[in-house]
């Protein structure tokens, strides 16, 4: 496996082609059927009210904000089924979080959707789960257990943006440490329940702190093999208060290189996912080249990144068309990056 040194140097190195060649070889060994997958799917963001004033976000409202909202359940219930006729397999729901909603609300919540809807439910990423155990009193793991048994499937990897809490300090000092995160996911996995791992890159980080990331994601995966897929985004400045500080985003090549390294760095995790929510479609399809074997949702809905000035569109046909165009066969996946659709 990658050295940290070798990590380090790949993040040095100007052979762009040479570290995506690399990947491509990763991608190839894990993917040899040669198919590139894609989910249908919605983001659902519950509540925008927030407590912790992340400096890179522009979705969250303080609490008494006017334009801070709760999804009452009747408009959550209408956005799934939209999500189903559309051919959707499951939600991404996420929130700010609240310190008033204890866990009560959230197993209401997963309870009702689940008497409704044939549904996977991928919701609540380790900071609001961190918030639910702290609001209700609750152990995490009794908080994952409580969640799983009201109709929880799996959880994102949402919050982790950079795992090392010198960044962290920096860009959200009040939201749970890289630790609690570790936390959220181990205890997740030992529970049988799989997650994502993502992370949120060019916020002003050092390439070692970059590498300190992959290599917490990495150590966990050696032990409980929890994960189904590492999601790679850039940092979206626009709207957000770390923007008048972190004046420049990460451009395609700075995108494909930590894409690659990613890949190369965690021969243990299945899936790495080329996204064009935060690149735009021609990066992420260049991103199969560079170790990525999945585009992610079409996404019916999305509110974060797009507050922060990420407004790239994706039709399935069009996603379709830059896997097929890029040498890969389209499959459609569900949220456990199942691929048994016949198309
Ligand atoms: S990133 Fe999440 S926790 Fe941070 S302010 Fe935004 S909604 Fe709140």
């Amino acid at each position: 496996m990658m050295t940290r040194a070798e990590a380090i140097d790949f993040f040095r190195s100007d052979d762009l082609i040479g570290i995506g060649m690399a990947a491509d070889a990763v991608r190839r060994k894990l993917h040899p059927e040669n198919v590139v997958s894609y989910i249908i799917d919605r983001n659902i963001n519950y509540t925008n009210f927030c407590t912790e004033y992340c400096s890179f976000c522009a979705f969250y409202r303080p609490m008494g904000h006017t334009e801070g909202y709760i999804l009452p359940h009747e408009t959550i219930f209408g956005k799934i089924q939209e999500t189903i006729d559309l051919g959707g397999t499951g939600i991404l729901m996420q929130g700010g979080l609240h310190p008033d909603l204890k866990i009560d609300w959230y197993e209401d919540l997963l309870r009702s959707i689940k008497q409704r809807f044939e549904i996977h439910c991928h919701c609540f990423s380790a900071p609001e789960i961190t918030n639910i155990a702290d609001v209700s009193g609750l152990s995490i793991r009794d908080t994952i257990a409580r969640l799983r048994d009201s109709g929880l499937d799996s959880i994102p990897g949402g919050g982790a943006e950079i795992l090392d809490d010198a960044v962290r300090h920096r860009i959200s000092r009040l939201k749970c440490s890289t630790q609690d995160w570790i936390d959220v996911h181990r205890v997740a996995h030992s529970l049988g329940m799989r997650t994502t791992a993502t992370m949120m890159f060019g916020c002003g980080e050092t390439i070692e702190q970059r590498v300190n990331h992959l290599e917490v994601v990495r150590q966990i995966q050696e032990d409980t093999g929890g994960f189904t897929a590492f999601i790679p985004w850039s940092f979206q400045r626009e709207n957000t208060s770390l923007g008048r500080f972190v004046k420049e985003e990460a451009t395609a090549v700075e995108y494909l290189k930590t894409l690659a390294i990613a890949r190369l760095y965690l021969p243990n995790i299945v899936n790495v996912q080329s996204s064009w929510v935060t690149q735009g479609l021609k990066t992420c399809q260049l991103g199969l080249r560079f170790g990525g074997n999945d585009v992610g949702s079409i996404m019916i809905e999305e509110n974060v990144v797009s507050a922060a000035g990420a407004h790239h569109r994706a039709s399935e046909e069009e996603l379709r068309r830059i896997i097929r165009d890029a040498g890969f066969t389209p499959k459609q996946r569900d949220t456990l990056y199942r691929t048994y659709y016949l198309n």
